[in-house]
């Protein structure tokens, strides 16, 4: 999935720098393989235009605080003020993407890194010169602002989003004073978050094994992931009581580390008068809660598809005695069935996989394949993993990947464009100010790619055993993307609730809490699965669970998929018009709250709907699998 980097709202204000000294340029380090990556040009002719342009913006930006206290003088002073700003945050986020990709092209040239965080000084400037602006506008009332939006179409037009959405805030902001404090603890209420990164990543260490081939491995993250899914049985096990010994050792430490996260969330919503944590980390959405509790309910319901999978994977894989926690990594079926995809065929099948999406969709993809905006192949010093960079609004999205020809890269090819393509349909039909959509409507545009390309494969594979691939990884992507999503979230409203009532935490408590969410999941009751504790601190290696009520947007966005592309699929007017919806859907940007945007879309978060979509999606590819495996 790898949204973290890719998604546009989080993405937008966290690049930007200056260029100190020559940027190194993609076509001077590979010649031979020019069109393997993205032109630049198309952001700034030379380094020196774009430094030129970065000091052009610092000195707009250091300007801004003039516009302090314009804003309610009348309807033009308020367009004035507020165009200025946008403006500045256009043409910062123009230098922000030049700089963050040439940084990820070799993230080895220090050059690159310092022009970075010379970009992330602009973005704190233009922060520290706006820092009046939601105050302000939240201090001018309703009325005034509903006159001046009626006086003013642009300022509707453009900011009317945004003036609505500052002003929500109003009955959770506080004194200046309070406010100033909020802004003082802020920084601490980061580190744990830092403390795990710094401690998971750098200082925990684990043994070495030897699995039954012989061969040694040291393990480590990396590691776990790739032995977790060997052949061998036993190797798995002996992956697992290893890795998960490791992080038991400091069950203590790192149940204290989260649980100073989940107290920083709580102090933080108490201090500006939300009634949970959950209401206020919904609340920058303005996503109603009822959204997420029904996506629990619904996931909950659907224990018994999940269920079947299991049952459904310990036949497949010969399991004779009780099917254990590290039964669920091996594919399903081998890899060898599929073909390969150079980048070349990734274009040719996506174009054809995504003919459901309609001409306008599809033109807007050959549009994207005709230019040079993908870095392409893996390199030594380019930055790992995948994302779609579409920051810059008056020049066009940029592609990272790191292709190697596997299923796996054709699927993250199919997603990005999905990412690209909606960002290509928004900054069409929206002003700057509500092009950037966010998380909770840009999965659905992504995953939706996904399933359609799953869908082609599985029609046009050569072989069963090509289908049966397919097939065996479309129904694990919803076991982890939608069930593993959705009991981190269901995990984490546990955890916040347990502080908000009053009551203690700790690393013993939190992994007593895991377990019995893995044995409900899984099925232990019903003898599907058995959950041995020695897993059940895998909570404290998840480091979403810092994310704040984050991960939940992964299970909905993939529910939405599934609900909007079995409708565009349906034959005639209806799935020409649930296709035009869909479309629309991505059209419209930001231009509205994303629950309101998916309404309109014909798609009612808090209901039922999506969530039994997605569950029916699953059973008829376990079908599938079912019927291939008969006609052995
Ligand atoms: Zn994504």
């Amino acid at each position: 999935m790898g949204c973290l980097q890719h998604c546009g709202r989080a993405f937008g204000l966290a690049l930007l720098g200056l260029l100190a000294a020559p940027l190194l340029s993609a076509q001077a380090s590979q010649p031979a393989a020019a069109a393997a990556q993205w032109d630049l040009t198309d952001l700034y002719p030379t380094p020196q235009a774009w430094r030129a342009e970065l000091e052009r913006v610092r000195e707009a930006a250091a300007r801004l605080s003039s516009y302090k206290g314009t804003l309610e003088s009348s309807s033009t002073g308020m367009l004035r003020g507020l165009d200025a700003i946008s403006r500045v945050r256009r043409d910062y986020l123009r230098v922000a993407v030049y700089a963050s990709l040439n940084a990820d092209t070799d993230i080895r040239v220090a050059a690159n890194q310092e022009s970075e965080q010379q970009t992330q000084s602009l973005g704190t400037l233009i922060s520290e010169q706006t820092a009046w602006l939601a105050p302000e506008i939240i201090s001018i009332s309703g009325d005034t602002i509903t006159a001046f939006v009626a006086a003013e179409p642009e300022l509707g037009r453009r900011f009317g989003y945004f003036l609505d959405n500052t002003h929500r805030g109003a009955p959770h902001t506080l004194s200046l004073e309070a406010e100033s404090l909020l802004a003082a603890a802020g920084n601490v209420l980061q580190q744990p978050g830092n403390l795990h990164n710094q401690f998971a990543n750098a200082e925990l260490k684990f043994p070495k094994i030897t699995l039954s081939s012989g061969e040694s491995v040291q393990l480590s993250a990396a590691s776990y992931t790739k032995y977790r899914q060997v052949a061998q049985r036993a190797d798995r096990k002996l992956v697992f009581d290893n890795f998960w010994a490791g992080w038991k050792n400091y069950e203590g430490t790192l149940g204290s580390m989260l649980t100073t996260q989940v107290m920083g969330d709580v102090f933080s919503a108490r201090a500006r008068r939300f009634d949970s944590a959950l209401q206020s980390a919904l609340f920058p959405d303005n996503m109603p809660v009822d959204v997420y509790r029904r996506l629990v309910s619904e996931a909950n319901a659907a224990l018994p598809t999940l269920h079947r999978y299991l049952k459904l994977r310990k036949r497949v894989l010969g399991i004779s005695d009780d099917l254990q926690y590290y039964d669920n990594y091996p594919p399903l079926f081998p890899p060898a069935a599929a073909p390969a995809f150079d980048i070349d065929a990734s274009k040719r099948i996506t174009l054809e996989a995504l003919k459901p999406l309609g001409e306008p969709y599809l033109a807007q993809l050959k549009r994207g394949f005709a230019g040079r905006w993908m870095s392409l192949y893996p390199a030594e010093g380019k930055r790992s993993g995948a994302y779609m960079n579409g920051s810059a609004y008056d020049v066009h999205p940029y592609v990272l990947l790191n292709h190697n020809n596997d299923f796996d890269s054709l699927s993250t090819f199919a997603h990005e464009w999905g990412h690209a393509v909606h960002s290509l349909l928004a900054h069409d039909a929206q002003p700057f100010e509500t092009a950037d959509y966010s998380t909770f409507i840009a999965e659905s545009a992504s995953i939706g790619n996904e399933m359609l390309l799953e869908d082609y494969l599985v029609a046009n594979a050569k072989s069963r055993e090509e289908k049966l691939y397919y097939l065996g990884n479309a129904v694990e992507s919803i076991r982890t993307t939608f069930f593993r999503q959705v009991m981190f979230g269901e995990f984490e409203l546990a955890m916040h609730e347990v502080l908000e009532k009053g009551q203690p935490l700790s690393g013993q408590r939190l992994s007593e809490m895991y377990c019995g969410l893995l044995r409900r999941y899984y099925g232990e009751a019903e003898g599907v699965m058995k959950i041995d504790p020695a897993y059940c601190i895998e909570w404290a290696f998840i480091p979403h669970l810092y994310y704040n009520f984050y991960v939940y947007q992964y299970a909905t966005s993939m529910a939405g998929a599934a609900y909007m592309t079995d409708q565009l699929q349906k034959p005639g007017a209806t799935g020409v018009q649930a296709r035009e919806r869909f479309l629309n859907l991505l059209r419209a940007g930001g231009s509205d709250y994303p629950y309101e945007l998916y309404r309109k879309a014909g798609l009612d978060m808090a209901t039922a709907m999506p969530y039994q979509a997605l569950i029916a999606r699953m059973n008829r590819l376990m079908d599938q699998i079912e019927a291939l495996m008969r006609q052995r």
